[in-house]
């Protein structure tokens, strides 16, 4: 580790103890018929032990320096591909296309760097038809903001837009101290199936959202009268979608379910408040 500089514009802090990451490769569980894409494999504490448990691993890494590591390192292994790219510019679907990965899909994984969750987040949903399951490393707070429910005070957007496109869980909680250097934060290894059990059923996706970030933008606030201010509407014209899918006139977005925010939103459909 002495020869590598780390680079705090980055986010690059490696998770070293080779038996944390035995347990992050465990909890992916991963097969020899599997490809897997790694966002930001740094100098290759996950890819080592990944590797040799799987069909093949491409590594999508951003720094040149640490391509040069993983060239040197995994120069004598044939089922390694080590891409210099921004993983938010690369094109995935290019890569299925030559890779031809279709009917099985593609697993991704990554410790990733922070500052960046949100996109690549993004990124994946914005590809999930190409992808079965990712499994990322991320801050824990923003791992409870993922998972959780109505009533929680950290259910949010973010919690809407994960759960919509995936079933998600927390498959490892890991303390600051397993990384080198040291976050400020703790962390947890999270799993996003795209192979979502249950779909959630909206006639109009775009118009779930705006609900969405109508609510949550004034959370503390009585959703009717966020939805009155952003749809120009009154409450006479949404209580009867409110009735309808029983949500409390006085309830706060918080208190109300992605279920329930779906079907709200194909009724506001159907009154044509949109
Ligand atoms: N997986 C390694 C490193 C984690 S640190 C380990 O656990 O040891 C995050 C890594 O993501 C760093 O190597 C950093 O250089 C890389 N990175 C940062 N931004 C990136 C981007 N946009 N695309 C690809 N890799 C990126």
């Amino acid at each position: 580790m002495s020869k590598f500089q780390h680079k705090k514009s980055l986010g690059q802090n490696f998770l070293y103890q080779r038996e944390k990451v035995a347990q992050v490769v465990e909890a992916m569980n991963p097969t020899l018929e599997e490809a897997f894409i790694e966002i930001g494999p740094g100098t290759g504490y996950l890819t080592e032990q990944l590797l040799p448990k799987v069909k093949t691993l491409t590594c999508i890494e951003i720094d040149r320096q640490a391509i040069e590591i993983l060239k040197t390192k995994f120069a004598d292994k044939t089922n390694i591909e080590i891409i210099y790219a921004d993983f938010l510019k690369y094109d995935l679907k290019k890569f299925c296309l030559e890779a031809g990965i279709g009917q099985q899909k593609l697993k991704v994984a990554g410790n990733i760097p922070y500052y960046i969750t949100t996109p690549i987040i993004e990124k994946l949903i914005e590809h999930k038809h190409l992808i079965s399951k990712a499994y990322l490393m991320v801050q824990k707070e923003v791992a409870e903001r993922i998972i959780s429910s109505e009533g929680s005070k950290v259910y949010g957007s973010l919690s809407v837009f994960c759960q919509y496109h995936a079933d998600c869980k927390i498959l490892l909680n890991i303390d600051r101290g397993n990384f080198y250097p040291v976050p400020e934060v703790d962390s947890a290894f999270i799993e996003l199936n795209f192979e979502k059990k249950e779909k959630v059923e909206t006639k109009n996706e775009d118009l779930f959202f705006k609900i969405v970030r109508a609510g949550f933008s004034q959370r503390r606030k009585m959703f009717i009268n966020n939805l009155k201010r952003v749809f120009d509407t009154t409450e006479n014209a949404v209580r009867p979608a409110f009735e309808k899918c029983d949500i409390e006139l006085k309830a706060r977005i918080e208190d109300v379910s992605i279920k329930k925010l779906a079907q709200l939103s194909n009724i506001m459909l159907d009154l044509k408040i949109q």
